[in-house]
């Protein structure tokens, strides 16, 4: 009874950015509760080695792969018809895919600014509506925006990035006040500092850190696993009246000073 609430068997789930770190960890989550699991990213030769992986993996479960710009309108909109007519109805959208770019303000070009915004959160919106467009005359779909801890709290070099997932938040909100009703579901997981290529430079900055390890509560790094449950819940049955929230993964982070 308990354990069926979390069963994705027979869902279809895409996972924006999942040919590696985060996205993948949540791939490979869903995929063992149960969904069939559509592997994501632009680099094609990774994104196949990732799908023939966690095939290999998990004998018997069902996975795919698709390749596109999420920054691309055009081919977002291709991306998805030709998911839902090769696997079938997406039930579940994971608008993971993101970038980081470490630099004080002043000397920030307006294409960063840009190619950040438009990968970390136009993305979202882009992927996010024509997702939606399947979804809404069915009735019935997940959408899960992968925020950040950055959401709530900014730090120096990481303004526009800062920016995006302050807006992802909003943008999720805005989502759930024009399709709740129809019966989608929009959701966030703010993750803190995980361990990851994104952050590999990071963790190997010895003060950096030792600055994580004091500033989070729980004293250490997330890795991608620790998303996991999370993430399937808001894809299950079990968080069916959970609506517009964002849930810190974080280790305690954001409720310390
Ligand atoms: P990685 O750099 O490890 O992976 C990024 C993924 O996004 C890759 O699969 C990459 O595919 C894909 N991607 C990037 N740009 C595009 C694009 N324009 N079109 C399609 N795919 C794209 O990142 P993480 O796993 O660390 O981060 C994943 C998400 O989690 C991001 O949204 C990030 O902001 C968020 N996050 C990460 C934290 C961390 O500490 N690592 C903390 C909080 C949030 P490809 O290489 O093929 O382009």
């Amino acid at each position: 009874m308990t354990s069926s609430l979390f069963d994705l068997t027979g869902r279809i789930a895409l996972v924006t950015g999942s040919s590696r770190g985060i996205g993948r960890s949540l791939a490979a989550g869903l995929a063992a509760s149960g969904a069939t699991t559509v592997l994501h990213g632009r680099e094609t030769g990774r994104l196949r080695t990732a799908g023939e992986e966690l095939a290999a993996a998990q004998p018997g479960a069902q996975i795919h792969t698709a390749s596109f710009d999420v920054t691309d309108a055009e081919a977002v909109a291709a991306g998805i018809s030709d998911i839902e007519g090769r696997v079938g109805p997406l039930d579940i959208l994971v608008n993971n895919a993101g970038i980081q770019h470490r630099v004080p303000l002043l000397d920030l070009e307006v294409e960063d600014w840009d190619r950040v915004l438009r990968t970390n959160l136009t993305s979202a919106f882009l992927v996010g509506r024509e997702a939606a467009r399947h979804m809404l005359p069915r009735r019935t779909g997940k959408i899960i925006n992968v925020c950040s801890v950055q959401t709530d709290l900014a730090r120096p070099t990481i303004a526009p990035y800062t920016a995006a997932k302050g807006g992802l938040r909003n943008l999720t909100r805005s989502m759930t006040a024009e399709w709740a009703s129809a019966g989608l579901q929009v959701n966030g997981i703010a993750p803190g500092y995980i361990h990851t290529d994104m952050t590999q430079n990071l963790v190997d900055d010895p003060s950096f850190n030792s600055w994580i390890l004091g500033r989070t509560p729980a004293a250490r790094w997330g890795t991608p696993e620790d998303l996991v449950g999370p993430a399937v819940w808001l894809a299950s049955d079990a968080s069916n009246y959970v609506n517009g929230q964002v849930i810190f993964i974080d280790g305690g982070m954001s409720v310390v000073v």
